[in-house]
This record gives structure tokens, C-alpha cells and sequence, in this order.
């Protein structure tokens, strides 16, 4: 009889633990810049990708990924985060998007070409802003230039310039820049909670999973680039399935009900040759 009841509960509490388990917490790291200041790098650098990339007027799709970014902007990881994010397509034929520090983002039409379902764009957004939110570029950045940053960044070097300051210590947006290449740690992070913006906002997340693995099957001349700046974690695809069993139960049923009519938008689009990155040093 005493037996039965240690063995309840034992059950018991390993029922709590499990449940307890939930989503993974997760924080940014270290860091030498102010939160303001990555809003501030974020829109200096912004005004630059826009002199240098083709950004897309078509109010259309400039609605419609705006409409899928706000979605996951109300997800309380993203909304607590307090950054302002903001999405612009720009012409690229390169299966890619990237986030700047503080949160303006750039979605490639090759992207927009490239997913199956509106859920595999949200997963590669909600990817994207976790880079934001978990400030993984300022904090590659601060763990590169460990001894320079902490003065340049007080100084009043290039009249308060944040691109000015960062040039300084040769950190810029060009090829290969630590604000934009990730580690396989960052993108273990980006993944998981990616997954959780996309479940907040409705989205199946394991169409993150399988857009990933798309392009990895894929190969080919544009799919790689995106896992040039994202590396592909170990497991990636069932990490994220793992991560997503950890969730609350939810029906993943949003949709704006326009993606055909952003297909056949972004088909019309003309893009010049592949410029791949900003090249702002
Ligand atoms: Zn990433």
C-alpha cells in the first residue's frame, strides 16, 4: 500500500515536471550596446540598404508582408521586446531576408517566389525577428571587438554616427559582417523562437521546418545563400518539431487569405542581378 502511494506520487511529480517543461526561455546575451543603440545602428544601416537595394513601391505587397509581420509582432516575445519593427520587400532574385539591429527587415521577392504557404514565409520572418529580439547581431559584435567597442561606442566619434562608430573598428554590413552571419548557437535560438512567434500568431511552426529543409534539398544557385548567413544547426528540422511539442495545443488557422495574390504580385516583379548584401563600409 505504501509502495502505491510513493509510486502515485512519484507519477505525480513527474507529470509536473513535464508539464512545467514548456516553450524554451531564452534571453539575449552579452552585450556592449544599448538596447537604443541597436534601434539606432538598425535605422542608420536601413537608410543605407534603401540607397543600395531596389526597395518595392507595390503597395500591395508592402501591405501583405506588413499584415504577416504584425501578426507576429503581437506575440508577446516580439511585443516585449519593444522594437520597432518594420518589413520592406526588396527586388532580389536570392531565396532570403534579413533583419538589421532594432528591427527593420528586408524580405528578397525571391523569398516571396520561394515559399509553398504563407506559414513557411511567417517562419522565415519570425526567424528573422528572433534575431532581433535575442540581439544577436550587437552581441556577435561585441564579443568580435571586445577591448575597441566600449570606448567608440561612448565617443562622439563620426558626430554620433552609430555606421560611422562600427566603421571604426571595421565592423560594417558588407559580405560576411558579424551583424548579419550567425552562429549554429544563434540559429538554434532564431529557430525556437521563431517557432514561438509563428504558433502566437497562428502559424503552423513546423512550416519553418519544412521550408528549411526545402531549401536544403533544393541546393541550387539561389537556395544556399540564406544558409551562408544562417547556417543549418545539427537536427535543425527536429529541433524545431521538438520545440513545438512543447507548446500549448493551438489550431494554427491564420491566414490573410491573400497569398495568391501575393504570388502572382511578386511573379510580375523584374529583379536585377543578385546583389546578395548590402555593402556599406
Ligand atoms: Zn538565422
Amino acid at each position: 500500500m505504501r509502495k502505491t502511494r510513493h509510486m502515485v506520487s512519484l507519477l505525480f511529480l513527474l507529470a509536473t515536471l513535464l508539464v512545467a517543461q514548456g516553450p524554451t526561455k531564452l534571453h539575449p546575451g552579452f552585450n556592449l550596446f544599448s538596447k537604443d543603440q541597436d534601434v539606432q545602428l538598425g535605422k542608420e544601416s536601413a537608410a543605407e540598404v534603401r540607397k543600395q537595394m531596389t526597395v518595392i513601391s507595390d503597395p500591395f505587397l508592402t501591405s501583405y508582408v506588413n499584415r504577416v509581420g504584425k501578426r507576429l509582432v503581437n506575440s508577446p516575445e516580439a511585443r516585449d521586446s519593444g522594437y520597432p519593427f518594420t518589413f520592406e520587400v526588396v527586388a532580389d532574385p536570392t531565396i532570403n531576408a534579413f533583419a538589421l539591429p532594432g528591427g527593420p527587415m528586408f524580405i528578397n521577392t525571391g523569398l516571396l517566389k520561394a515559399v509553398d504557404n504563407e506559414a513557411q514565409l511567417a517562419g522565415v520572418m519570425g526567424h528573422e525577428m528572433s534575431h532581433v529580439i535575442l540581439r544577436h547581431g550587437t552581441n556577435q559584435a561585441s564579443k568580435a571587438q571586445l577591448i575597441q567597442l566600449p570606448a567608440v561606442l561612448g565617443s562622439q566619434v563620426a558626430g554620433g554616427s552609430m555606421v560611422g562608430k562600427l566603421a571604426q573598428v571595421g565592423i560594417g554590413l558588407g559580405a560576411n559582417s558579424v551583424l548579419l552571419k550567425f552562429s549554429r548557437g544563434a540559429e538554434s535560438q532564431a529557430d525556437l523562437m521563431g517557432s514561438h512567434l509563428m504558433a502566437d500568431a497562428g502559424y503552423d511552426p513546423v512550416q519553418m521546418a519544412k521550408f528549411f529543409e526545402k531549401l536544403s534539398s533544393e541546393g541550387g544557385a539561389r537556395g544556399p545563400q540564406f544558409f551562408s548567413d544562417h547556417p543549418n544547426p545539427d537536427n535543425r528540422e527536429q529541433a524545431i518539431q521538438k520545440e513545438v511539442s512543447r507548446l500549448p495545443k493551438r489550431k494554427y488557422n491564420y491566414q490573410t487569405g491573400d497569398f495568391q495574390k501575393m504570388k502572382q504580385s511578386a511573379g510580375q516583379i523584374k529583379e536585377p542581378a543578385p546583389k546578395q548584401q548590402p555593402q556599406t563600409q
